[in-house]
């Protein structure tokens, strides 16, 4: 990236001189590196500011292009806030919009789709893989139950490039989003795949100007971001299975550890297939933000770390069945690229020690000062002075 930063800091759209050139040939570069990472053609890439904005443009860009026609859209349970939030936006604009319940694993009720979807339906969107408690849905089949209907399907597939092989080909999907800093790419980057290219795209663009990524998405681009996406998406590909094995182990480990010294503690999502760096643990009479708040080095989380600072508890956690209470003493951690098997051991020990240490406590205290409350998202990171990526 960092080239591009500087010395090559053309605009791309420049194509009257050489520099401008040699920045179009650089994202044309990582638009196959991104297109060959899910199956796809370069021409069916644009880049984005990240899957926030795909999930946007995929679902706002899709109504509007309906408008006319069909009004209905069907929503997976335990989608990311930037799937929902947009799709209220639509319900206030008279769009019906509909939830697909999730079993206690997560995994979306196919049965449902079925009967939910009809002649109105312009899409369907569920995503590849959950971010908080790592379940993998069965999208090919969704795509399949969808299309029959004739309607679209979107994939928020951030979380599952590196994880599990993605191919849209194989898949059937419409729109598929994804984003860089979810496969140790730079922040502030993402791409959104549109079957048979972006010129035909069934969507009308939500950012408007310079006509930039084939009219879908104006706006000069981000070349930097461009190009550590590309990369990102290479290696997360390249080296998907022998990371899936390596940290599924380190993962399992954890998860042993724990509850072989916590056997109340419960892993959320674990009967169904999930993806391998994923830990979601119901730890029930622990408030999670007080554990949190004590881990010193070891950095995990709540619930979504995108929805910092909510005070209801993950609607993840409320639709696979869990209660209030339960939710409010799950703790998410994610164990990646780096992480070795002295992290996972004294991250499992350092856990135990301090939900033994809590529970001895009779009533929790509730009088934190709110710099405890400042966690770590588990950021991936190769040198942490801030602490290891756990
Ligand atoms: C992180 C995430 C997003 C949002 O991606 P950004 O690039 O941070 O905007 C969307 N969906 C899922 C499943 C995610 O994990």
């Amino acid at each position: 990236m960092l080239p591009y930063f500087y010395e090559k800091c053309a605009n791309p759209a420049s194509s009257m001189h050489a520099d401008g050139r040699k920045a179009a040939e650089a994202v044309q570069a990582a638009r196959q590196q991104v297109a060959a990472s899910i199956g796809a053609e370069p021409s069916e890439i644009i880049f984005t500011s990240g899957a926030t904005e795909s999930n946007n443009l995929a679902i706002l860009g899709a109504a509007s292009a309906s408008s006319c026609g069909r009004r209905r859209i069907l929503a997976g349970a335990i989608e990311h806030k930037s799937v929902v939030v947009p799709c209220w936006s639509l319900l206030k604009q008279g769009f019906d919009v509909e939830i697909i319940p999730v079993a206690d694993d997560g995994r979306i009720d196919l049965n449902a789709l079925t009967d939910m979807l009809d002649e109105n339906t312009f899409l369907v969107t569920v995503q590849a893989v959950n971010n908080e408690i790592g379940t993998i849905q069965p999208v090919s089949e969704v795509c399949e139950i969808a299309h029959a209907s004739g309607a679209l399907l979107h994939c928020d597939a951030a979380q599952a490039l590196g994880r599990i092989g993605i191919h849209v080909g194989d898949w059937g999907a419409d729109l598929l989003s994804l984003s860089g800093h979810k496969c140790y790419g730079p922040k502030g980057i993402g791409s959104l795949y549109i079957r048979g290219g972006a010129r035909r795209a069934p969507l009308q663009s939500i950012v408007h100007g310079g006509g930039q990524e084939f009219d879908v998405r104006s706006g000069t681009l981000n070349v930097p971001g461009i190009v550590g996406l590309g990369a990102a998406a290479e290696f997360a590909e390249r080296d998907r299975r022998s990371d899936s094995e390596r940290i599924g182990r380190l993962r399992d480990r954890f998860e042993r550890q724990v509850i072989s010294s916590i056997p109340t503690a419960r892993r959320n999502g674990a009967t169904a297939a999930r993806v391998a760096g994923n830990s979601s643990l119901t730890l029930p009479g622990i408030e999670a933000e007080a554990l949190i708040a004590r881990l010193g080095d070891v950095h995990c989380s709540t619930g979504a770390a995108c929805t910092a600072g909510a005070l209801e508890p993950s609607h993840v956690l409320s639709a696979i069945g869990l209660t209030r209470a339960e939710a409010y003493s799950t703790v998410r951690v994610g164990i990646g690229r780096f992480n070795t098997e002295d992290d996972v051991s004294y991250a499992a020990s350092r856990l135990v020690r301090t939900v033994e240490r809590l529970s001895r406590i009779p009533t929790p205290a509730k009088t934190r000062s709110p710099s405890e409350h400042a966690v770590g998202q588990g950021t991936p990171t190769r040198h942490g002075t801030a602490g290891r990526e756990i």
